[in-house]
Order: structure tokens, then C-alpha cells, then sequence
């Protein structure tokens, strides 16, 4: 009689926060803890010493926390003086919250397809939407899945129409352009610390960064409605802080962010390696010096569907960042945007799929995935 082998199916999700979770319990317990004890939740000294420790990791001069990565765009786009009716150029490929952010304070999103390298805005394509728009105000460079975007053309377009540019970081904490950390080199930078960020809270928040006073202090004031001194206010804000308990907990994750980072890149590495004869586009460096942090390490393949459902059936699980190119979403159809408009965009939400890449992977784990990728070659 034959037996049939006993096999464990593993079982490898997107993103597993457990594993990080059981490693730093106590740490965070302790903080939470603190926090309660105190009974001062909003603003407050563990925010202030938050704010001062993640400026220093992004190398800016000021930090000021609110309640989500949404938010942040929203208060970047507000500090920058957009109004409504003004035209704010940005990517057409990246998560809603981007584009979704200029169209909640009544502007235009002009979008500019992207680089078929680095999946970032294509500096040519976003200086001819620039010159396209005659009440361009800000321009929205997004570091997309922890890859920097080419700043220094993108500097020099806004520099030379006076527009204020706006980092959406929400994905790229700790990475670097030429040396320069992301938030600290456009005029604002903008962080998220949902969950799949690569610094998470244990709920929602957001950060924005500037080397600029002026607009640290505008900033400050625009996520307590708009006030400076109390029940005066100098511009309409909003209610947008980053509670006492997430500040708590996030101080203690960012000092082991850069162990997280370092495994991260381990992690892609390996995926290259083992992944060098896989019928699939893999991951490729930026033509210019960046330090990628990888929140997501996303392959390129014609057959997605059936990829992803072989995965599936193998236990890995794998996601589509994103399926529906910015231009193309039906919120957004009056501007007048076509399939076609923005090729690269367009092909990348046909053939992306990200794989799991969380610092927590053993080595096994990435060899596993990478097996299932190669042996489907036929
Ligand atoms: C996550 C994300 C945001 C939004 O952050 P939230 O904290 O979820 O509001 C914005 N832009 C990009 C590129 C993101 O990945």
C-alpha cells in the first residue's frame, strides 16, 4: 500500500505583523502604558519628542505629526497655498490618496505618466504637464513602493515656475536620492504610518517634514484649525493630529526601523538572486544613487492572474498595487483623461504584483516563493 506523503502546506502572507508584534510586546506595552498613566492624549510631550526624534531620522529641521498619511497631503497641499481651481501635477500611478488629496480641496490633478524603471513621475512628462497648466500651483512627486523619485530635475521644474514641492513619502521612510533622505527634499514631505507602512502604528497616523520654520509653524497651526493662539484663527484648518498612544508606540518601533530596513533589503537581494532565470521582470535599480527601503518588492509578469492564483493555491499570498491607473478611476472621469493617455502607467496596473517582503521572512521563506515563481517555466 502506498501512503500518501504528509505534506505541511507553509503558509506566507503578504504581511505578517505578528511575528514583529511578539518581538517588541514589552517595549510597547511599557510605552502604552506610560501614556495612559499620564492622561494627556493629545499633543503633548510624547508627540513633541517623537516629532524631534523622526526629524532627525529624516534629516529635516522640523516634524509635525497628524492623524494619517491622507492628511498629511491634505495639510501639505493647504500649507502650500493651494486653493480651489488650482492645478496641482502629480503621478498617475500611485495609491488614490495622492490624487484624492488635491481633488478634497477643490484643485485639479494634472497627472504625468511614470518612468517604466522606477515606476516614479517621469521628469520630462512632468514638465510638459507643467507647461500645460497655467494654474499649476504644487507638484506631487510620490517615492513609490520605497524607491526615491528623480528629484533634482523635479526640483528644478518647480523651482523655475515657483511651484511647492510636495514629497508623498507614505512609503519611503528612510529612503535616500543622492545621499538625501526622502521629506527633506522637496519644500514638504508627507508620511503614513498605516499598518503596511514600513513604520506602522498600531492604528492610524501621519507625519509631514520641512527644513522651513515658516511653514513648520503653518503646518502646526492647520491641524488645529488653523489656530496660533487659542480660539484665533488665522486659517480655516482641520482637526488632523497624531494621537499621544501612536507617538508611544512609534518611538519605540523607530529605533529598531533601520534592523527592519537592513532585512528588507536583504530580502530583495535574495528575491534577485534566486529569482535571476524566473519568467518574470524583475525589480530594477534607479539610473541615479537611491537608498531603497522596499515596502513593497513588486515583479512584472503578462500572466498575473494565473501567477497569482498558483501562489494562492501554494500559500503565498500576493497583491496588486494598483490595478487602476489614477486617470482612469470614474471619481475622476470629468477631467477628461482616456486609456491610452499614459501607457507606462497603464501596462504597469495590468502586469504588477508585489510579493511578501516584511523583515520578519526567514530565508526559507524567500526561497520558497522565489521556487514557486521559477518552477512555473515551462
Ligand atoms: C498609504 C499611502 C498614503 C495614505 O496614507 P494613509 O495613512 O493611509 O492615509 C498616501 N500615499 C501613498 C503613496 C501611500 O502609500
Amino acid at each position: 500500500m502506498v501512503t500518501e506523503p504528509v505534506v505541511t502546506q507553509k503558509r506566507i502572507p503578504l504581511l505578517d505583523l505578528q511575528t514583529q508584534h511578539s518581538q517588541i510586546r514589552e517595549e510597547v506595552l511599557a510605552a502604552v502604558t506610560r501614556v495612559i498613566d499620564s492622561q494627556k492624549f493629545i499633543l503633548g510631550a510624547e508627540l513633541e519628542a517623537f516629532e524631534r526624534e523622526i526629524a532627525d531620522y529624516c534629516e529635516t529641521a522640523f516634524a509635525v505629526g497628524c492623524a494619517s498619511g491622507t492628511d498629511a497631503l491634505i495639510l501639505a497641499l493647504m500649507a502650500a497655498g493651494v486653493t480651489p481651481g488650482d492645478q496641482v501635477i502629480t503621478t498617475s500611478y500611485s495609491f488614490f490618496a495622492t490624487a484624492g488629496a488635491i481633488a478634497h480641496l477643490g484643485a485639479i490633478p494634472v497627472f504625468a505618466d511614470v518612468d517604466p524603471t522606477t515606476f516614479n513621475i517621469d521628469p520630462v512628462r512632468a514638465a510638459e504637464a507643467v507647461a500645460r497648466s497655467p494654474r499649476a500651483r504644487a507638484l506631487i512627486a510620490v517615492h513609490l513602493y520605497g524607491g526615491s523619485a528623480d528629484m533634482k530635475p523635479l526640483c528644478a521644474i518647480a523651482g523655475e515656475r515657483g511651484l511647492v514641492l510636495i514629497e508623498d513619502a507614505a512609503q519611503a521612510i528612510g529612503a535616500e536620492y543622492r545621499g538625501r533622505r526622502a521629506g527633506g527634499i522637496g519644500q514638504i514631505g508627507c508620511f503614513s504610518f498605516y499598518p503596511s507602512k514600513n513604520l506602522s502604528a498600531y492604528g492610524e497616523g501621519g507625519l509631514l517634514t520641512t527644513q522651513d520654520a515658516q511653514i513648520a509653524a503653518r503646518l502646526r497651526a492647520l491641524r488645529v484649525h488653523g489656530s496660533t493662539e487659542k480660539y484665533v484663527h488665522q486659517w480655516v484648518g482641520i482637526n488632523s493630529r497624531l494621537d499621544a498612544l501612536q507617538a508611544a508606540v512609534l518611538r519605540v518601533k523607530l529605533r529598531h526601523l533601520d534592523a527592519w530596513t537592513e532585512r528588507r533589503q536583504g530580502n530583495a537581494r535574495l528575491y534577485q538572486e534566486l529569482l535571476a532565470k524566473a519568467p518574470v521582470d524583475l525589480p530594477r535599480p534607479a539610473p541615479y544613487q537611491t537608498r531603497h527601503v522596499f515596502n513593497q518588492f513588486v515583479i512584472r509578469t503578462r500572466e498575473r492572474d494565473a501567477v497569482r492564483h498558483h501562489m494562492a493555491s501554494h500559500g503565498v499570498g500576493t497583491e496588486v498595487y494598483y490595478p487602476m491607473p489614477l486617470h482612469l478611476q470614474p471619481c475622476f472621469s470629468s477631467l477628461g483623461y482616456s486609456s491610452g493617455d499614459f501607457p507606462v502607467s497603464e501596462a504597469l496596473a495590468c502586469e504588477t504584483l508585489a510579493l511578501p517582503i516584511y523583515p520578519e521572512l526567514s530565508e526559507d521563506d524567500i526561497a520558497y516563493v522565489s521556487g514557486l515563481l521559477t518552477e512555473r517555466r515551462t
